[in-house]
């Protein structure tokens, strides 16, 4: 025979040993009507917890037994006994019981919890088990495309999202994604995106302007192009010109990870931060990896713009519907050195969150860059901007 003295332990028991056949539950609604429920005799667990969860409860001691009022009132009595009458080895077990109770109440607890979160779980593994699947075998493809167009001079690699190509040899380019690419990517993930490239991206890398010049054209139809490399949005492919030292192709990459982040991003923010990445260091702070932007070539053609009186206000800038427009240079320097003035002042990436929380009303983040610097006036942005760069010495 059960001991059911205590109705809801042993519910909590049932649950992992047998059920209490034949106890009822029961509940008030919200209008005090009493709901009851009977644990049939092939009643499952399950449909015991979900009742416990719904707010069924056993019914109250107006439906035990004499025999067990009796068990309930005498029943404690030898238990006390025995527990002054123990050793410490005893009363030690007998925490480790109490202990085991409770634990086993809590484990059951949350182990409906964890059932309860498994299907959601399961789903999401499912999803991004999926997802990495797909990302691989559209690398892959990529990979085996590359490969039928580029020949054997080309070394081939595939580190989802990304594929790498690049005529040298494939220990130079492994060097690069691991020094370069992997690094830069997670520290700019931890920083500025939030998403994360779900189609492949390709990287290819040239040992000299010759063969950049020469594959841009022949494979893209691309001539003219920056002697340094280009990001081409509709391909996702990264095309640099390596001889120019890795800031290019950080550059790019810094592209190409806007690119899934956003349609559009202000071209100002876009290229500054791109640049930025240009000369710079891999650093590591409290709050993970982080890359620091370096003074670089840029500057030397800012400063005179500067010294000149003729630099325009940021805000301009922001709002330049033609950043590549005749000014380019100077709008290439000075985003760039905006954004290392933001960095400077722990503000960059402050900024970026805020810029995309807020996206939707303040597209160019005009808004983003005067909370980000307290509401302080444009004309306040420009002095302090124009005096901080003229501290930098190139
Ligand atoms: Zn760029």
């Amino acid at each position: 025979m059960r001991f059911d003295f205590f109705p809801f332990l042993s519910a909590r028991r049932s649950q992992r040993e047998s059920l209490p056949v034949g106890q009822t539950l029961q509940r008030r609604d919200s209008n005090g009507a009493l709901a009851r429920l009977s644990i049939a005799r092939r009643s499952t667990k399950v449909n015991l917890r979900r009742a416990l969860r719904g707010g069924f409860t056993f019914r109250g001691t107006s439906s035990l037994t004499t025999l067990r009022w009796l068990i309930l009132i005498l029943g404690p009595v030898p238990i006390v006994m025995l527990s002054w009458s123990t050793s410490t080895w005893f009363r030690s077990g007998g925490q480790a019981v109490a202990a085991r109770n409770d634990g086993i109440v809590g484990t059951a607890a949350h182990r409906d919890e964890q059932s309860a979160r498994l299907p959601t779980i399961a789903k999401r593994a499912k999803v991004r088990v999926a997802r990495d699947a797909t990302l691989q075998a559209d690398c892959d493809r990529t990979a085996a495309r590359l490969r039928g167009m580029a020949g054997d001079e080309f070394a081939v690699l595939v580190y989802p999202p990304f594929v790498l190509g690049g005529d040298m040899p494939r220990a130079t380019l492994e060097g690069y994604y691991r020094d370069t690419i992997a690094p830069a990517v997670r520290a700019m993930q931890a920083r500025y995106f939030r998403s994360r490239p779900h189609r492949p991206i390709t990287v290819l890398l040239f040992s000299g302007e010759e063969s950049y010049n020469r594959y841009a054209a022949q494979w893209y139809g691309d001539s003219g192009v920056s002697i340094y490399g280009y990001y081409k949005p509709s391909e996702r492919t990264l095309l640099a010109n390596i001889a120019t030292g890795s800031g290019t192709l950080l550059h790019e990459l810094t592209h190409a990870l806007f690119d899934f982040e956003m349609r559009d991003p202000p071209v100002w923010l876009n290229e500054g931060l791109a640049s930025l990445h240009e000369q710079c260091r891999f650093r590591t702070s409290a709050e993970g990896p982080w890359i620091e932007g370096l003074v670089n070539w840029r500057l030397e053609g800012l400063l005179t713009v500067i010294r000149q009186g003729r630099l325009r206000s940021v805000e301009a800038l922001i709002e330049d519907p033609d950043f590549r427009g005749p000014l380019v240079g100077t709008n290439y320097a000075q985003a760039r050195y905006f954004c290392m003035f933001l960095q400077q002042r722990g503000l960059l990436e402050v900024f970026f969150r805020d810029f995309l929380d807020h996206r939707a009303d303040d597209p160019d983040g005009l808004e983003a860059v005067r909370c980000a610097l307290d509401g302080a006036s444009w004309e306040e942005i420009d002095r302090a901007f124009q005096k901080w760069a003229l501290s930098l010495s190139p």
